[in-house]
């Protein structure tokens, strides 16, 4: 008999395996990313095909299986049905899916902490789904990146230097550099010798990524209330580069969407 378990999960990708069935990548919060089959979910009177819609999240039984398992039941926990009727929490949403997909895959050693990447990506849908405006989704997905590169172990150094690891100034009319290629911020003497492919973060704005990366994902910083799409922005965009670099890949999201977005 095939050994069965029980996880929650929330749905991150749905394809097609055959006229019937899908397969379903989630990320479940004592497995980490799970591939399963859902049967018969192209079926009219499914109701799993419901349930397994993307950014869902389920209580489920699994059967284990090879390289897939098999959904045996599935009832919802949240549907984030919010996320769907607007185009930017959508995309956002799509954002975080293939992030997770793409670092969660078992060539990244992410030390299991599952149940935390689980509880951030359902409090990062969690909080898109009933944003009011665009600053508060990409808020929410800038809390999500920071934070998800930490639990990773990728997590950036916005205090010092990750060269000669001095402590980095925080004069607020400075700026400081930091490297895509060397994945991290570097001091006055450290750049000189280090800064092809880099960016000048205001240290205004790196206090305010050391404040988001401090705080639990559902308490307020003291910034929330000044902040504007043009430092959301930069600030999702700086993330994603490094994100994007670390799996060398594209999320492909947005890669439509880059032309036409004000940066
Ligand atoms: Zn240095």
């Amino acid at each position: 008999m095939k050994k069965s378990f029980t996880t929650e999960a929330i749905n991150l990708k749905n394809y097609p395996l055959n006229d019937n069935d899908s397969i379903v990548v989630m990320f479940s919060k004592t497995h980490g990313l799970i591939r399963a089959i859902a049967k018969g979910v192209k079926r009219p009177k499914s109701k799993l095909g419901a349930r397994v819609q993307m950014f869902i999240a389920n209580k489920l039984m699994l059967f284990e299986g090879k390289n897939l398992d098999t959904i045996a039941q599935a009832q919802s926990i949240n549907t984030f049905s919010k996320i769907r009727n607007d185009l930017d929490k959508l995309t956002y949403s799509m954002y975080i899916s293939e992030v997770v997909n793409a670092f969660c895959s078992k060539q990244y050693n992410y030390d299991e902490n599952y149940k935390e990447i689980y509880d951030l990506i359902f409090a990062s849908y969690d909080d898109i789904a009933n944003a009011q405006k665009k600053e508060e989704v990409l808020l929410s997905v800038l809390k999500f990146q920071i934070k998800i590169m930490h639990y990773l172990g990728w997590g950036i150094d916005f205090e010092y230097c990750c060269s000669c690891q001095k402590k980095l100034s925080c004069d607020i009319k400075e700026s400081t550099l930091f490297s895509y290629s060397a994945n991290g911020f570097l001091c006055d003497e450290c750049k000189i010798n280090n800064n092809s492919n880099s960016i000048k973060i205001h240290n205004k704005i790196r206090l305010f990524l050391i404040e988001l990366e401090k705080t639990p994902f559902n308490q307020k910083t003291r910034y929330d209330d000044v902040l504007n799409m043009v430092v959301l922005n930069k600030c999702f965009l700086f993330m994603k580069k490094y994100i994007d670099n670390l799996t060398n890949k594209k999320t492909k999201i947005f890669e439509v969407l880059e032309h036409t977005m004000a940066v």
